[in-house]
């Protein structure tokens, strides 16, 4: 969330999952939110929340809870029994540390005139602060300090001038500038809207009597819902019981506009899913195989940083005929409350994750695949670790080029002077992460990658595709255990 300093109490860079469903044969959903919320939590680990309504029940009334915490740690089952209603949203929050509360989690429930909306969020808005600034000028008092709220504003304003919910959010979305994957739910109407740049996905999935709008398409297959198809960048979406799904495709922009996240591909997304017609695991075999082809070196195994290098490692290995092998065993018990080690004590962060399969390595030449290298701290020492358990070399190729500029929507990457691969070759990073060589995926590769569809270069290239904000202030929030937490729970 970029903001200036008037809201820089809000120092959230979020990356969120949303996920939204309506019965149409009234049976309660807050239980499959649940589910499909856990199918999400890769996507956001700080906050959660969950609001239901039921469509034969008075308008205004909306039931919420939302927490600090993991999907298992704020539900309980009683919570959930409790939260009757056939029509719902739900929503996963990422936050750097330090910055997040209660009040900023979401759903965001808001009363107006015409009922009760509940919206849940993913993306950053670059206009947020001058939008806050106009509401606020005209009686708006806000409760939480994150742009989703503006959005809901804007869509209750827009309401009073509008035939039905989905214009009102239409009409809200055409004064947003930024990444946005919306599920808003009115009182008889489940509403998805995308970005005209469709920075972040959106799908639509079924079951049963049942619909479906949400982040990423593993959560359909975790309720065991079929994939109907994925909101188009710039489509408002509305789905009701008597016209099933409508589309209004007014804000869409040119194809070639269009400007997904790569990095949904990248690292973001859960391998299992399918974004606008691509699948993650695939984009991620095709990196390792380009990385194999044009930065290829001897070894005797190829292995991945787990979760998200291990596809990219068997994409090199299959493209260079290395043997694909395990070097690492992840502690998947470290949850959010991991008290981190004091500088001066002889734990590691990285060790207490992370631990080498000595075996495996002892001896070897090693190809580590890791997605990107951000600060480069967490790198230095995987490589020594490797070379600790007796790897004979260490060869690091990433799956993405080298990052040089910050991201305005919504990924928390820090100022560019503390990225790595600010102001420094790739000799020089490799000296630093101590490796015998180091190779990036191609700029070029990405596109590719996406089989062809027109995506966000702008972290690598710093050639947005919107004219970013003049300010950016992210990089002083940043917390630099942030790669390796993420990392480790994918
Ligand atoms: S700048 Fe990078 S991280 Fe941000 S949307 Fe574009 S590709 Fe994604």
């Amino acid at each position: 969330m970029i903001q200036n300093n008037s809201y820089d109490a809000d120092t959230l860079h979020e990356e969120c999952g949303v996920f939204g469903m309506y019965d149409f044969d009234g049976a309660d959903v807050a239980s499959t939110i649940y589910y499909g919320l856990f199918a999400l939590q890769h996507r956001g680990q700080e906050s959660c929340g969950i609001a239901v309504s039921d469509t034969s029940g008075p308008k205004g009334k909306v039931l919420s809870y939302k927490g600090m915490g993991l999907v298992n740690e704020v539900f309980a089952p009683e919570n959930l029994e409790q939260m009757k209603g056939d029509i719902g949203v739900g929503h996963v929050r990422y936050s750097t540390a330090g910055s997040s509360t209660r009040e900023n989690a979401q759903p965001l429930v808001l009363n107006y005139v015409k009922g009760t909306l509940a919206l849940a969020h993913n993306g950053n808005l670059i206009n947020a602060p001058q939008l806050r600034k106009e509401l606020e000028y005209t009686g708006a008092i806000f409760q939480t300090t994150i742009d989703s709220e503006v959005i809901a504003y804007y869509i209750a304003r827009e309401r009073l001038n509008s035939q039905s919910a989905e214009e009102a959010v239409r009409r809200a979305c055409q004064r947003l500038k930024g990444a946005y994957a919306l599920v808003v739910t009115s009182p008889r109407k489940l509403i998805g809207a995308r970005d005209p740049y469709g920075f972040k996905p959106l799908c639509i999935g079924k079951r049963d009597n049942s619909y479906i709008i949400t982040s990423e398409t593993c959560a359909l297959d975790t309720i065991g819902a079929t994939f109907v198809r994925d909101v188009l960048p710039g489509e408002v979406v509305t789905i009701s019981p008597e016209k099933g799904i409508e589309s209004d495709m007014t804000m869409a922009l040119p194809k070639e506009k269009e400007a997904r996240c790569i990095f949904e591909y990248i690292y973001f997304a859960r391998p299992d899913s399918h974004i606008d017609g691509v699948s993650v695991y695939a984009s991620r075999i095709k990196a390792g195989k380009f990385l194999a082809q044009d930065s290829p070196v001897e070894a005797d195994l190829v292995t991945g940083v787990p979760e998200s290098g291990n596809a990219a490692a068997l994409g090199y290995s299959l493209a260079s005929g290395i043997p694909y092998g395990t070097a690492f065993v992840k502690n998947s018990y470290v949850g959010r409350t991991f008290i981190k080690p004091k500088q001066s004590s002889r734990e590691s962060s990285v060790q207490v994750k992370l631990n080498v399969l000595r075996e495996a390595v002892a001896g070897k030449r090693v190809i580590m695949i890791d997605d990107s290298i951000v600060r480069g701290t967490t790198s230095d020492r995987i490589v020594r670790m490797l070379r600790d358990a007796g790897a004979t070399e260490v060869h690091v190729r990433i799956s993405s080029p080298p990052f040089l500029w910050p991201c305005y929507f919504g990924t928390d990457i820090p100022a560019r002077e503390q990225l790595i691969a600010y102001n420094r070759t790739i000799e020089e990073i490799c000296q630093i992460i101590g490796a015998d060589s180091l190779g990036y995926l191609g700029i070029d590769r990405l596109k590719e990658m996406a089989e062809g569809l027109p995506i966000c270069t702008g972290c690598f290239t710093g050639k947005y595709p919107m004219e970013p904000p003049k300010q950016d202030i992210r990089g002083e929030y940043y917390d630099k255990e942030i790669d390796l937490e993420r990392k480790m729970s994918r």
